[in-house]
């Protein structure tokens, strides 16, 4: 896609919010957009943050050390989120380059974000991701186990856990995923809910999500890995 087209796809994403919202009858301030520039150059990027766009979200810590920094000395109040799988080693540029991490999904994770956090004095807002699915290639703590993970986070680690995320199977239904996502929430008082992306954001806003991450439905298609 063009860089106009990724400045067109914004405009329309953002739209589809804000009718998502008025349609479900939530408070468009209550939900932000993340746009998921991964794969995306450089040059790509710097037409939607010239339209505005300051939320941005990375899957890869490489990447995103790659092409973050110098965008942000230009666009200073960039918000960076962390959406892909973690590494455990990976968690100290992890807490130097982003504000928010979704991926937090095991004891191991949230060890090395503690150690780092302490270290850096820097506290980005940490979601743990749910495996609503079950799905064992897939990344999250199952649903059975999360409450126990939350207290461990809390009580072992010294975490302040924000909210939770998921990505349902492709497969699936992605709605019953999202109510569940917000049952747990809910049941922890957890005000982050970061679930949707570009093909089913508008019933993840259904179900509130507070953080919709969308990357195709701006960018264009991504090359297949
Ligand atoms: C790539 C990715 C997205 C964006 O997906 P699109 O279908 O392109 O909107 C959202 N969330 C996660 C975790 C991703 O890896």
């Amino acid at each position: 896609m063009s860089e106009n087209g990724a400045v067109e796809g914004l405009k329309q994403v953002q739209e589809s919010i804000r009718r998502a919202a008025s349609d479900y009858g939530r408070d468009l301030s209550s939900i932000t957009l993340v746009a998921v520039s991964k794969t995306f150059p450089v040059e790509e990027i710097e037409p939607v943050l010239a339209a505005g766009q300051r939320v941005f979200g990375e899957n890869y810590v490489q990447e995103a050390k790659a092409k973050w920094p110098a965008l942000r000395e230009r666009f200073a109040d960039v918000e960076l989120h962390m959406i892909g799988p973690l590494q455990s080693n990976k968690a100290r540029e992890a807490v130097e380059l982003f504000d928010v991490i979704h991926t937090l999904d095991r004891p191991s994770l949230a060890e090395a974000l503690a150690k780092e956090i302490v270290r850096q004095g820097k506290r980005p807002r940490l979601l743990v991701q749910v495996n609503t699915g079950e799905e064992p290639q897939k990344g999250g703590v199952i649903p059975a186990e999360v409450d126990a993970f939350l207290e461990a986070c809390r009580s072992k680690y010294g975490l302040e856990i924000a909210g939770l995320m998921c990505i349902p199977p492709a497969e699936d239904p992605p709605s019953p995923h999202f109510a569940l996502l917000n049952t747990i929430a809910r049941r922890h008082g957890l005000a982050m809910l970061s679930m949707g992306m570009s093909a089913d954001f508008d019933a993840a806003i259904q179900l509130g999500a507070t953080h919709v991450r969308v990357g195709s439905a701006i960018f264009g298609s991504r090359p297949k890995a």
